[in-house]
């Protein structure tokens, strides 16, 4: 059985490194190619897999385009697959990334695939008893997000939503949240107007519903708010080399501490150890730690 269960986006990441960003209508020699398995979906599940959680991952993966690889890879991360849909004649989520040399600037162009046609009735078949938290973050259609953190509710799990990348319907989700993850770009976008403190931001959206919000800072840690109050957790001191999903491994560590039992204060300082070691590397997956890393890093 898992303790966790992430509804989430799988994506392939098709990524060029070339000498800058082409110009409208240029084509440019580019020096390197990779492919690799992305989506927040997968992100946070593959996060907290290699942190040692019981995970599984509710999706939709088209096999159209070598979908199949994609599952298998995730299988091999300890990630249980057996909520993802497979369908033969879609084609899974994609990313194009490419990132220019000389500053190190990107432009991506993301198409959802089978993550955009993940539909009600596959939330309708989750199996929720013994699931301790639900994670969503808004790659997936929000009706289907919605209906899963109701079911969730219902079988006594803890909702979790990470409002990434922002999408207006999160605001209609927040009623149904126990835990609200957010960067400072979507606290933001979710109260537009509201007072400029992180502090005072996280406070606000506690109001519309979460009874826990972690706002992030980047190197800066994060801010936390529930019934206690609001306090500051600086981030560990690392030389940052890819910041690239910094946030997905935050939140799949944060999910994986919370399910041990682990008390929030501790939870939080396994999430922003496994969150540095994994901007100190390259990669976004590839750069995200093992357990024994963690607390290696800890001590
Ligand atoms: P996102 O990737 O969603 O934008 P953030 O950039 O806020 O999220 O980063 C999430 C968490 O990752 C932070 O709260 C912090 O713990 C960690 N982190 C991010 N950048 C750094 C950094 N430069 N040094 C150390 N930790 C970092």
């Amino acid at each position: 059985m898992h303790d966790l269960l992430i509804l989430g986006s799988v994506n392939r990441d098709l990524i060029v490194h070339a000498p800058r960003l082409p110009e409208p209508g240029e084509t440019l020699r580019g020096k390197s190619f990779a492919s690799c398995i992305g989506g927040k979906g997968a992100n946070q599940a593959v996060a907290a897999a290699r942190l040692g959680a019981k995970v599984a991952l509710g999706a939709r993966v088209g096999l159209r385009e070598g979908g199949a690889a994609l599952v298998a890879q995730l299988a091999s991360e300890g990630v249980a697959t057996h909520l993802i849909a497979q369908p033969e004649d879609e084609t899974p989520g994609v990313a194009l990334i490419v990132v220019g040399a000389e500053d190190g600037e990107n432009q991506i162009v993301t198409v959802a695939g089978s993550n955009g046609t993940l539909p009600v009735d596959q939330v309708e078949a989750l199996p929720l008893a013994g699931v301790k938290y639900l994670v969503a973050q808004q790659e997936l259609p929000p009706a289907s997000i919605a209906r899963a953190f109701e079911r969730a509710r219902a079988a006594g799990a803890r909702t979790v939503l990470n409002a990434a990348p922002f999408r207006p319907e999160a605001v209609s989700l927040l009623p149904l949240v126990d835990l609200l993850v957010v960067n400072a770009l979507e606290a933001a976008a979710l109260l537009p107007g509201e007072p400029a403190t992180s502090e005072a931001l996280a406070l606000a959206l506690r109001q519309r519903g979460p009874s826990s919000v972690l706002l992030s800072l980047g190197a800066e840690g994060l801010v936390w708010a529930d019934a206690a109050g609001c306090r500051r957790h600086a981030a560990r001191k690392v030389r940052a080399v890819d910041t690239v999903g910094a946030g997905d491994t935050l939140v799949g560590a944060l999910v994986t501490a919370l399910a041990e039992g682990q008390a929030i204060e501790a939870a939080l300082r396994f999430a922003q150890a496994a969150a540095a070691i994994a901007v100190s590397r390259p990669g976004v997956q590839d750069a995200m730690p093992t357990r024994a890393e963690v607390i290696q890093f800890l001590e």
